[in-house]
């Protein structure tokens, strides 16, 4: 039998905040929660990776040298357990059976990150949430995502953002500003364009994982991506 379909979706922290750019809305969950159900009810197998920086990120917290760069990491890290449990309440309030595991043990709340563990919820149609990022300082969201998703063996990482996709200059800032439908890892990594950290690329090139970046704001975008339909917004990084 052909094995299903695995995505990994990484969830900016950010992106839970809405307009105040801080905090956690709910209305932004409930319509997260409702991209994801479409996708595990078209029988995808989901694993998912939300950052904190709607929270706290350590180089913002140890800007100052009162707190530690490898402390700020673990208060970044804890930010994304409280991003992943808010998460995890809303798909299960949408009718989703949810597991958040965390790569730094914390017991009373959720489980510790076991690869094989995580694959068996996948395969019974769980969605995994991992959470507290690879674990280590010095490490994003980003790299931790790419991460995740080779070791469940996905067959891409969607970037969900707030844009259409990659383009070859800041669209704020120009106007003819062109959207790259495809591109590689190299140009992936370009200064202006930047898709995602130059560990989390590099990662990803060696494991020859796709990347997908797209609009988490589009209703049904995710599954028109996975489904590979013309009208998706996205732009893929591949060799
Ligand atoms: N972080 C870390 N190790 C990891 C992942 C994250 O130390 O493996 C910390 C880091 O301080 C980071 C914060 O967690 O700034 C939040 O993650 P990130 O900035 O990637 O979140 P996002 O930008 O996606 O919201």
């Amino acid at each position: 039998m052909e094995r299903k379909k695995r995505v990994l979706v990484k969830f900016s922290g950010e992106a839970l905040a809405g307009e105040s750019g801080f905090g956690i809305d709910n209305a932004i969950l409930k319509f997260i929660a409702k991209q994801i159900k479409e996708l595990v009810e078209n029988g995808v197998e989901v694993g998912i990776v939300i950052g904190g920086g709607n929270i706290i990120r350590g180089v913002s917290a140890a800007k100052d040298g009162i707190i530690k760069r490898t402390s700020g990491d673990h208060m970044g890290m804890l930010a994304t357990v409280i991003n992943s449990i808010a998460m995890r309440e809303a798909l299960e309030k949408a009718g989703l059976i949810v597991r958040v595991q965390s790569a730094i043990k914390m017991e009373a709340i959720c489980e510790t990150f076991i690869v094989g563990r995580a694959q068996r919820h996948l395969e019974k149609g769980r969605v995994v949430i991992f959470a507290a990022g690879t674990g280590n300082p010095f490490f994003t969201t980003d790299t931790a995502a790419t991460l995740r998703a080779i070791e469940i063996d996905a067959d891409m990482i969607i970037k969900a953002t707030k844009v259409d996709g990659v383009y070859d200059k800041d669209p704020k800032k120009f106007e003819d500003a062109k959207l790259l439908r495809e591109l590689t890892y190299e140009l992936a990594m370009n200064d202006n364009i930047k898709v995602m950290d130059d560990t989390a690329i590099a990662l990803a090139k060696d494991n020859k994982l796709p990347i997908l970046v797209c609009n988490m704001f589009k209703d049904g975008n995710l599954l028109s991506i996975i489904n590979g339909d013309d009208s998706a917004f996205c732009s893929v990084v591949k060799n």
